[in-house]
């Protein structure tokens, strides 16, 4: 039985992985969940999972679930609140699913805990990979991959030894802009941005997906969790996402790892890892499929991967910065005050502004990220 503190319970990982958990009673327990402002869908699964405790953005949500449960589950509220989440004892695993960065003090204090965790939140291995990853060697936990492309390597990696991987290749659906001509992107609008072709996700991932942003912030993370170099990790636009990705060996082969894209499978294999559970939730039917396609990305069109490449081989403050920038820049997109191609602009002038700090502190990291939304609230004010 694997007992899972879930953060981010009532986003598009989290209720996947309530799926997953109505899946294999047998095998997994919710002991502990954390929303933000979603109270009916986690009184729901409070009902459903009787966690431990919960958590909860606000102070005042805090108290009238206290009120209303009489200390079981215990409640917790805000940034201390989700530490607390993250560290209690009953837990095995923490997965991490809150959307930005709230999820980077929780999964370091799960590790010093002990704890295993499994992260969804790309953005906190980009800002921070360096230290995550350490901390996670010092105090010997596993950091697990939810991502679908970095659980595919994974399973491909399957052990081998680091010398005997050649590179490895992400795969990207390209998002909804795939085919779309250059002289369009201006006109790009906030619904268009939000139909991803193959995934059903979060906004912000939902955008990071259409200016392939996700796919930059993927490169770091692969980065941080096979710990690869930059120039070893490529990208290859494959439309059907039906391979996740890819492991290019120093004999030639390729192994993959493929199915329907739902997020469901690579939940369930974090979470039961090393173990594979019997599940009838994800069928791929290849023949139905017909064929599997695939593109060179498009640098000119999608000037974030080469920022995030950039990012990744520069490190130091430079990849916290980026990610701090595309957050407020995708927040700025969602409230329409800027355009789809004003993202990839503020970004590259933010990292192009910043002095790079090497070696950082976690303090640093933090006044990276602080700085970088900062110049970016200024430029949206006044662009
Ligand atoms: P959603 O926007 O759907 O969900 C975000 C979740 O985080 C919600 O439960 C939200 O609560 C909660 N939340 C937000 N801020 C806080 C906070 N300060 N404290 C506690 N909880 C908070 O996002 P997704 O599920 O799509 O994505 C989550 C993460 O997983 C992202 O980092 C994304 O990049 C990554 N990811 C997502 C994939 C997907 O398929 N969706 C695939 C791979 C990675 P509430 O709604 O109650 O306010």
């Amino acid at each position: 039985m694997k007992r899972v503190v879930l953060l981010g319970s009532t986003g598009s990982i989290g209720t996947s992985t309530c799926k997953v958990v109505e899946d294999l009673p047998d095998d997994i327990e919710l002991v502990g969940l954390a929303a933000g402002r979603n109270i009916s869908l986690l009184r729901e699964q409070v009902e459903k999972f009787k966690p431990r405790c919960i958590c909860v953005t606000e102070q005042a949500a805090a108290k009238e679930l206290s009120n209303e449960y009489d200390g079981m589950p215990e409640v917790f509220w805000g940034s201390d609140g989700l530490i607390e989440a993250a560290t209690i004892e009953e837990a095995d695993i923490i997965l991490i699913a809150i959307v930005g960065t709230a999820g980077l003090e929780p999964a370091l204090a799960a590790i010093r805990s002990g704890k295993d965790i499994a992260v969804a939140s790309k953005e906190i291995l980009v800002m921070a990979g360096e230290i995550v990853m350490s901390e996670a060697r010092k105090y010997g936990v596993r950091v697990l991959a939810v991502d679908s492309e970095h659980s595919a390597i994974f399973q491909c990696l399957d052990g081998c030894p680091h010398e005997s991987v050649r590179q490895i290749w992400l795969t990207a659906s390209g998002g909804p802009f795939r085919e779309t001509p250059i002289d369009e992107f201006r006109k790009i609008t906030l619904d268009q941005a939000l139909k991803h072709p193959s995934w059903k996700m979060g906004p912000k991932i939902t955008i990071d997906s259409a200016t392939l942003f996700n796919k930059g912030l993927e490169m770091i993370e692969a980065k941080w969790l096979f710990d690869i170099e930059m120039f070893r990790v490529k990208v290859i636009v494959h439309p059907q996402s039906v391979i996740h990705s890819m492991v290019e060996f120093v004999d030639g082969s390729i192994i993959s790892q493929l199915s329907t894209p739902d997020m469901c499978l690579p939940i369930q294999y974090a979470l039961t890892y090393p173990k594979r559970m019997t599940s009838e939730r994800v069928q791929t039917n290849l023949a139905e499929i017909g064929s599997l396609e695939f593109e060179e990305p498009d640098a000119e069109r999608f000037p974030s991967l080469n920022l995030a490449r950039k990012a990744g081989d520069v490190g130091g403050t430079l990849p916290a910065v980026l990610n701090a920038a595309n957050e407020e820049a995708v927040e700025a997109f969602c409230n329409n005050q800027i355009s789809f191609t004003d993202i990839f602009r503020i970004v590259a002038s933010v990292m192009d502004e910043h002095n790079v700090e090497e070696n950082p502190s976690l303090d640093a990291i933090i006044s990276a990220d602080s700085w970088s939304r900062k110049q970016v609230r200024n430029t949206v004010k006044s662009p």
